[in-house]
């Protein structure tokens, strides 16, 4: 971030603001830790802040401090409106693209709030006022840490602050494995849980909560729904409607499925197709250079990072899996 902007959000943040919060459709850890993290550390600076989301998410992400208050765009559109609507400044927490959040983009698009990006996600769109943005980052997370930091608070990184934060860290790198995982990364943890991040049970109210029903579909999905296509280095689940109803699916039980694919020796491209709320979601994850984020934009009108990323078909699931199938990579 420019030194001006860092002056002129410190000048702006200095005095009591209507703050908008939001994050990406069906927000995951580093999209709901980033906003309520950023939150907590917000609402000691006097200001009236609320977090909005496009649609709702997982229950395993409830436990986060200032969750009462979120509000669901897609259940309830017109407390959003209006708090967008009266804001002066609006952050766009772990995406960049007014698209990422469905009929809301909308709202935030026409505001005249000033707008701040803090996103790790590739080939940012240029709607914002200010952006905290690289893609060598962990998580979002970890850039509302140096954002905090920037605007000279990190005495204000309490506990709730940090418990948020480090839930996103925590979950978008894999746990502290992936490549962008660093030793700034592991620094900044450090101080977290010297501010008071409860780092264990988090991981337990992240990771060991299943139902029965969540197991049995992963137990399903592994025996009946794995295909695995080693000429063309792929392997990849698909789940229908159907499929998910039948074990009482929530959000948030097909969370990781798609990492298990990608973990097969010698596969390095990954895939997750899901029949979900009408339409087909496909998550994609790579190992080395084939970059997902290019393949995901250029067929299934999506994005994300080189190793991880999503999109969605407006096919059928059988005719998308045919589609994917038809554009492996190593298949002419
Ligand atoms: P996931 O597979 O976990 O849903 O998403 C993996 C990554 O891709 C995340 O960074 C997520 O924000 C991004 N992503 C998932 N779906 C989409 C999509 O439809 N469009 C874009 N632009 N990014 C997506
Ligand atoms: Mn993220």
């Amino acid at each position: 971030m420019k030194p001006s902007h860092v002056k002129e959000l410190i000048d702006l943040l200095d005095k009591s603001k209507e703050i908008v919060i939001v994050t990406h459709w069906s927000p995951d850890g580093d999209a709901m830790g980033s906003s309520l993290g950023l939150y907590n550390y917000l609402i000691q600076k006097q200001h009236h802040v609320t977090v909005i989301t496009p649609n709702d998410y997982p229950a395993f992400l409830f436990w986060m401090q200032g969750n009462d208050k979120v509000i669901d765009f897609s259940a309830t559109p017109n407390p959003a409106k209006k708090a967008v609507a009266k804001a002066d400044l609006i952050f766009c927490l772990d995406f960049n693209a007014l698209g990422r959040i469905d009929s809301l983009g909308e709202e935030v698009g026409k505001s005249k709030a000033k707008k701040c990006i803090i996103d790790h996600h590739p080939q940012p769109e240029d709607f914002a006022d200010y952006m905290l943005h690289t893609v060598k980052t962990s998580s979002t997370c970890e850039l509302v840490y140096d954002f905090i930091v920037l605007m000279g608070d990190q005495k204000l990184i309490n506990k709730d602050v940090s418990n948020c934060l480090y839930a996103g860290i925590m979950t978008d790198t894999g746990s502290f494995r992936f490549p962008s995982t660093s030793s700034k990364t592991h620094r900044v943890i450090a101080d977290l849980i010297e501010a008071g991040a409860e780092h264990s049970e988090i991981h337990n109210r992240i990771y060991d909560n299943n139902t029965e029903d969540k197991l049995r579909l992963l137990g399903y999905s592994f025996v009946e729904k794995l295909v695995v296509l080693k000429q063309y280095g792929t392997a990849f689940f698909s789940l229908s409607a159907a499929e998910l109803s039948r074990f009482n699916y929530r959000k948030g039980d097909t969370e990781g499925l798609v990492n298990y694919a990608l973990s097969i020796e010698g596969i390095y491209f990954g895939v997750f197709i899901v029949e979900r709320d009408g339409k087909v979601k496909l998550s994609f994850r790579s190992r080395g250079n084939f970059d997902v984020n290019k393949f995901a934009r250029a067929n299934f009108s999506g994005g994300g990072h080189a190793n991880a990323a999503g999109g969605v078909s407006e096919l059928s699931l059988d005719e998308t899996i045919a589609k994917l199938v038809s554009l492996l990579p190593g298949k002419e």
